[in-house]
């Protein structure tokens, strides 16, 4: 076995996934945090890029058993493109930076931030011979998930809120798979969700911690060194549950146990954005902030009532993750930022003009993020900048079309 799991809370090892799904993804201890450590800690040699799945390319530092288990569309691998018009913007602020822009909508399984995670959940769950599995989500989620498990011949279980998309039903439905439409919000379809889990003993989704998830989100370190020769210094994302965050950080202790980055090497500042009308971490940060960082500080947060928002992927009223990622925030030295959600089809606007190509809404509000992050001084000279976006705008009609009005 070329890995095992450990519990972040108890610190006992869990062999492996056939274990840890036999666990019902717990360790005793009932944690539900585990994190992957691999035997091996020769550095990743990069070789030469390959058209095809990430899963493969980087197969020696996944836990994956056979190459011939992996379930792909050839997601993942995605060029970073360096985007000049952001990089004038600074300049014209005077600040000298390089913006790099990793497009998860360039990902061919679905065209989502949710498809390097759907893909490896796939490979594992069918080399450990699960059958079944299902999952609460908004969208995203659901298409990518439903999708690479019909490819494994896994049956995917969608539990999806009220206020779905007609598109995301139609594109889980097209797959073959069943969707659970609930009568109330995302709270109710995750209660149903693990009611069903728990009465017909079929695997869910672990969440934003699921070490799945981690494993494959993590990669995105990797990507940075094999494509800009570096991390970045600043590392940017549109946040709901916070995972892309956390696995960032676990590749980057994992470039570091393998040597591949200097073992004094800082942590990218992490730059977490949020849009006004569904901004619980924002808020926490910000009494954070005004009260000095007191002891228990990452505790005190609070669920947002009532959310507005339009963006289904970034609804995350009850931030549970906050505890985990504010004080990795906090240690690179980075902050949360919020941005105006009726901005941003401006945005799209002057994407479309400077690009000539559209994101999806949670992808713009990473981006205007940027656009303020320069106006606080919040970028440096000298600084090498990652934008991290989400998502197309094939899912999010009513956002292309305020932006095309
Ligand atoms: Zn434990």
């Amino acid at each position: 076995m070329k890995y095992q799991l450990r519990c972040k809370k108890c610190g006992k090892v869990i062999a492996d996934f056939a274990t840890w799904f036999q666990q019902d993804q717990q360790c005793e201890c009932g944690s539900g945090y585990a994190e992957v450590e691999y035997t091996d800690s020769t550095p990743f040699s990069f070789g030469k890029p390959i058209n095809g799945s990430y899963q493969d390319y980087y197969f020696d530092v996944l836990p994956i058993e056979k190459h011939d288990n992996v379930v792909s569309f050839n997601e993942g691998l995605i060029p970073m493109e360096r985007w000049d018009n952001l990089e004038s913007y600074a300049k014209e602020k005077g600040i000298d930076c390089k913006v790099f822009v990793y497009r998860n909508d360039q990902n061919a399984g679905s065209g989502s931030f949710k498809d390097i995670s759907a893909a490896l959940a796939a490979t594992v769950l069918k080399e450990n011979g699960v059958k079944e599995y299902c999952l609460a989500s908004t969208g995203n989620s659901g298409v990518a998930f439903a999708t690479y498990l019909a490819k494994a011949g896994i049956k995917f279980t969608e539990f999806a809120p009220n206020c779905i998309d007609p598109a995301t039903v139609e594109a889980i439905r097209k797959v073959g798979q069943p969707i659970v439409i609930s009568k109330g919000g995302y709270g109710d379809a995750k209660a149903e969700a693990a009611a069903y889990h728990k009465e017909n003993h079929v695997l869910i989704s672990g969440g934003n911690t699921d070490p799945l998830r981690i494993e494959s989100k993590r990669l995105l370190a990797y990507e940075c060194l094999r494509q800009m020769g570096q991390l970045p210094t600043v590392y940017m994302q549109a946040v709901a549950g916070g995972t892309s965050p956390l696995a960032f950080e676990k590749g980057f202790r994992d470039l570091k146990r393998c040597g591949m980055i200097d073992a004094d090497a800082e942590l990218p500042r992490m730059l977490l954005v949020q849009q006004d009308e569904c901004d619980p971490m924002v808020t926490a940060w910000e009494k954070a902030t005004a009260t000095g960082f007191t002891e228990g500080w990452e505790k005190d947060y609070e669920a947002k009532k009532d959310i507005k928002t339009r963006i289904g992927i970034l609804t995350a009223a009850n931030p549970g993750n906050y505890p985990l990622v504010a004080p990795l925030v906090r240690k690179s030295g980075g902050t949360f930022l919020r941005v105006a959600e009726a901005e941003l089809p401006q945005y799209g606007k002057e994407m479309k003009k400077s690009q000539r190509t559209l994101m999806g809404p949670a992808s713009m509000v990473c981006y205007s993020g940027f656009f303020q992050a320069v106006d606080k001084g919040l970028i440096k000279s000298g600084d090498t900048v990652l934008l991290n976006t989400g998502e197309g705008s094939d899912r999010a009609g009513w956002f292309r079309e305020l932006v095309e009005k």
